[in-house]
């Protein structure tokens, strides 16, 4: 059995479902279809998605929002009628969703109607049957997928049937709709996956695979053809985003292959995420940059005197929102980079002098401009000479590393630029270890 996730551009109007309906019927072991709502059909669109959030911000505001909710109405039923599908399901469903934005439901459950409205669109199209995820689906509090979800889609699922399965969502224990984060469709494509266990899981997009770099900073960069599940979650980290990082683990645990294909050349190989992989020929996977970082260091004299003293900063830094993706320290100081966006702008320049105040520090700093670059590969361990030479690549190059990390994860190195140097420490990476 193989399951298919299509995301939000795959299916964001009646030409590209067609095309998927097609995908779908040339290969009989395609039983079960994730599918994500609508998504941007051009650059200046709006994802149903983002709609649904706004038409909920709205009406949490007392603002009138049919208007808006008119437009994914629009949306929904003029997909329908070209597809022919009779649109009184999708609209009876419509007027549900718009009563409950009135009476003042979550955001979780206004967004996820998205993909409900869209598998409800797709089952009457292709004449499969829909599985409703919040019934499948339970999501723990701390985000985790409870263990007998497994269960629960495995016997719910006949091996002889055809299913279409609404992405990005599931419920709680109590049965109140939860979302997963922002392109989590990704994500119940692995868990369906997992629970049949599926031979293959392919997860359709709009780019024929991954690409060892952004194409838009190497236009002519190459897609990858095998890369192991943690090899993703490493780019993934640092600002790679074909696939949703925390949709690895449930496969992971059944060691699914997931094949990342393109919905509009189902003809490309596409890349193929594995357990893992032999780094022989192609040591490293790919280099990614992700911007926005800030910097905090701290110093004083005889710091780790104190017992637990890195601890009980770090607890200080999430009470006010950070946590840091890197750190390091030595004998008297302390770095941790992380996204600036976890803090308000204004609160920014005060987290220094705060805590200054409460540790009596020598010395607290934080600045932002920073961009972490990574280089992930299987084979990254083996070839740290090679890669240690790129340090004269990138000098001559005028790109001044301000902090590199090699050693904490046996896959990945990290290189900390000036944000303004982020797409040329790219271009240098590329060229001297990929190309
Ligand atoms: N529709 C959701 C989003 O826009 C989930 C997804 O597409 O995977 O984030």
């Amino acid at each position: 059995m193989i399951v298919c996730k299509f995301g939000g551009t795959s299916l964001c109007d009646a030409s590209q479902i067609k095309k998927v309906s097609s995908i779908l019927n040339s290969d009989s072991r395609r039983s079960i279809v994730i599918v994500s709502a609508p998504g941007k059909r051009d650059k200046t669109d709006t994802k149903v998605t983002d709609m649904l959030y706004n038409c909920h911000s709205l009406a949490q505001r007392a603002i009138p929002f049919l208007k808006q909710f008119d437009e994914i109405t629009f949306r929904f039923t003029s997909i329908a009628k070209e597809l022919g599908v009779h649109t009184d399901k999708i609209e009876e469903a419509l007027n549900d969703i718009a009563f409950h934005i009135e009476q003042g439901v979550t955001a979780d459950y206004v967004a996820s109607r998205g993909e409900f409205l869209n598998a409800l669109l797709i089952s009457e199209f292709l004449g499969w049957e829909l599985l409703d995820a919040a019934q499948l689906i339970v999501i723990n509090e701390d985000g985790s997928i409870d263990e007998n979800t497994y269960h629960t889609i495995a016997m719910a699922i006949d091996p002889d049937k055809k299913y279409v399965f609404p992405g990005f969502y599931g419920s709680t224990k109590e049965g109140e709709i939860k979302t997963f984060s922002r392109g989590g469709s990704d994500i119940t494509g692995s868990i369906v996956a997992r629970s049949v266990g599926a031979e293959l899981y392919e997860n359709w997009t709009d780019v024929s695979g991954i690409f060892m770099a952004d194409p838009r900073i190497i236009s002519d960069a190459k897609v990858i053809d095998s890369i192991s599940y943690r090899e993703v979650r490493e780019l993934a980290a640092v600002g790679f985003n074909v696939f949703h990082e925390e949709a690895i683990a449930p496969v992971r645990q059944a060691s699914i292959p997931i094949r990342v294909k393109n919905t509009n050349r189902p003809e490309d190989q596409g890349t193929v995420i594995v357990p893992s992989r032999d780094a022989s020929q192609n040591p490293l996977a790919g280099v990614t940059v992700k911007t926005g970082y800030c910097r905090l260091s701290v110093e004083k004299l005889m710091l780790f005197k104190q017992k637990g003293i890195r601890e009980r900063l770090e607890n200080t830094l999430h009470t006010m929102g950070v946590f840091p993706e890197l750190s390091a320290f030595n004998i008297d100081s302390i770095i941790w980079f992380f996204p600036s966006s976890q803090v308000a702008n204004g609160l920014l320049e005060s987290i220094a002098s705060l805590l200054n105040k409460e540790f009596a520090l020598d010395d607290a700093v934080c600045e932002t401009g920073f961009a972490l670059a990574a280089v992930v590969g299987e084979g990254f361990g083996k070839n740290i000479k090679k890669i240690s030479h790129v340090y004269t690549a990138l000098q001559q190059h005028s790109i001044h590393v301000v902090f590199s990390s090699f050693g904490i994860s046996k896959t990945a190195g990290i290189f900390v630029v000036s944000e303004s140097q982020a797409h040329d420490t790219v271009k240098v990476l590329y060229e001297d270890l990929l190309r």
